[in-house]
């Protein structure tokens, strides 16, 4: 695509809808190939809404020192893991990038300097849910980093200056896993439909409860909710995420939550649609 019609695209965009905003649990790799509850969700939530003109991903497997953005115009899938069948590896998702919005997006955002970035791409945060969501690739995609060094009230306060971009048909995706513990994962329980630790089951109602009752602050200041919080999120990025979805909510919109379980013990697949 050229410069030209991205261009025509975005001005075009003044749509009147307001987009929603999702966390996605992506959870295993896997699941980009696999046929599952999981995937139908993704797929499910895509279809109940409005295609957008162009989606904006926070995913937790790009850390940065600072807070970059893809600028490319054709971002490359990047196969971050390893010890998956080669399948996994042959994924290629052909989405374009958005360089224009990449550039209105730094443009805006006052909390930081924005980075363009040109070799990222899509790391399978993004790719392994889009590619249900969006299987065509026709949707330009474009993704925000995560500032290792920062606070969560900062991530938090990031996320709030995107808010505009859902009145211009942009969906903004969260990709992460609320509880996230790989250390403590349950390797005789990974082909079970459902397995939770008390302590990841008990994390996940306190977070589902904090975000239907829209009480955002003990979500920010997890690290200070005891216990079955920090065996839940023992490291922040795959949490992060959730944050900035959070950040969006306005008072008056409609939560959904869905992909609701707990697998291999230390995992939640639990994901947010708000709006
Ligand atoms: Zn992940």
């Amino acid at each position: 695509m050229k410069q030209e019609e991205l261009i025509f695209r975005n001005e075009s965009l003044k749509s009147t809808g307001k987009m929603p905003v999702l966390f996605l649990g992506h959870g295993s790799p896997m699941n980009a190939i696999e046929e599952n509850e999981f995937v139908q969700g993704f797929r499910k939530t895509a279809q109940s809404i409005e295609k957008p003109t162009t989606v904006l991903c926070i995913s937790a497997h790009w850390e940065t020192r600072e807070t970059c953005i893809t600028a490319m115009e054709y971002p490359r899938t990047i196969h971050d893991f390893g010890g998956f069948p080669i399948e996994l590896f042959e994924v290629n998702y052909p989405a374009m990038g958005n360089p224009v919005l990449a550039l209105e997006i730094k443009d805006q955002v006052q909390t930081t300097v924005i980075g363009m970035n040109q070799n990222w791409g899509f790391d399978h945060g993004t790719w392994s849910v889009l590619k249900h969501m969006y299987p065509e690739a026709d949707v330009p995609v474009i993704q925000l980093s995560l500032d290792y060094t920062k606070p969560p009230a900062w991530h938090y306060e990031l996320g709030k200056e995107l808010s505009e971009l859902r009145e211009r048909g942009v969906l903004i995706v969260g990709s992460g896993n609320m509880v996230h513990n790989l250390r403590r994962i349950a390797w005789d329980q990974l082909n079970a439909d459902e397995y939770g630790y008390d302590w990841a089951i008990e994390a996940s109602a306190k977070m589902k409860e904090f975000i239907l009752d829209r009480n955002h602050k003990p979500l920010i200041n997890y690290s200070s909710q005891g216990k079955v919080f920090q065996l839940a999120i023992p490291t922040p990025e795959h949490y992060l995420p959730l944050l900035y979805t959070l950040a969006l909510c306005k008072n008056n919109e409609k939560i959904e939550i869905f992909n609701d379980k707990t697998v291999a013990g230390s995992l939640t697949m639990t994901s947010v649609k708000i709006g």
